[in-house]
């Protein structure tokens, strides 16, 4: 599933912290645009790495994603979403009817769970729709801010903040972006550091970046351009 490319704009103070997000110098921010001009020109084809063709089976598939690789949950879904092409097949189905198709998953006991509650809701509450705020994604099972950054993001095409998953987390930290741990803390900064309409591409490029360079294991420090201008251990 490709991610829509979107022109890298100048960044100002402004734009950024109107969207929300903590509050940033100007310098602060402009190092940052000039850190995503860098990542965009090395990632073009940056994008969500995970299959699906409904919205509802991208909900599911970061549901799935929790602990676990993209390419892991790419070849469990193919035929989860034959036997369930519907909210509503995985709604009148049972967690145990679930399970098999998920168990090369960790935590797939909980995912299974996970995916058949947020199904009903989707069905019982939402009309079988997956909802397009954040407030109502939140309401689901499994669903937090993470997921629910991957849904508007990427099937609705909808900046409400920054998906943070480890490896944005990590850059963020390693790039002097944020000194936070804690993921939603990480999304605050990078929503004011970030222009809002580049939100949703900029985790795709820093996850991109996190796995060709900056590796959560023998990170390849010095040996990079983007490295050598924006992180302190190149
Ligand atoms: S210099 Fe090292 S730690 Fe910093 S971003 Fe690059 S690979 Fe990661």
């Amino acid at each position: 599933m490709k991610s829509k490319v979107i022109k890298s704009k100048p960044a100002s103070t402004s734009s950024t912290q109107k969207s929300g997000g903590r509050k940033k110098s100007t310098a602060a921010v402009a190092r940052a645009q000039r850190l995503f001009t860098a990542l965009r020109t090395r990632y073009p084809n940056a994008h969500c790495e995970l299959n699906w063709s409904k919205p509802h089976e991208l909900l599911i598939a970061t549901i799935l994603s929790a602990q676990s690789t993209d390419v892991g949950v790419n070849k469990a879904t193919p035929a989860l979403f034959a036997k369930f092409p519907t909210p509503y097949d995985f709604a009148k189905a049972s967690p145990a009817a679930i399970e098999p198709f998920v168990k090369t998953l960790n935590f797939w006991r909980n995912k299974a769970k996970a995916v058949h509650e947020s199904m009903r809701v989707v069905t019982e509450q939402f009309n079988g729709e997956v909802p397009r705020t954040m407030d109502q994604l939140l309401t689901l099972r499994g669903v937090a801010r993470k997921t629910a950054n991957v849904v508007l993001g990427n099937v609705f095409h909808m900046n409400e903040g920054v998906v943070v998953d480890t490896h944005v987390g990590r850059l963020a930290r390693r790039m002097g972006l944020s000194k936070h741990d804690d993921p939603v803390d990480v999304e605050m900064d990078l929503m004011g550091l970030f222009a809002r309409e580049n939100w949703c591409v900029l985790s795709h490029l820093l996850i991109c970046h996190g796995r060709s360079v900056c590796k959560a294991r023998g990170e390849l420090c010095s040996q990079d351009r983007i490295c050598k201008s924006f992180c302190s251990n190149a």
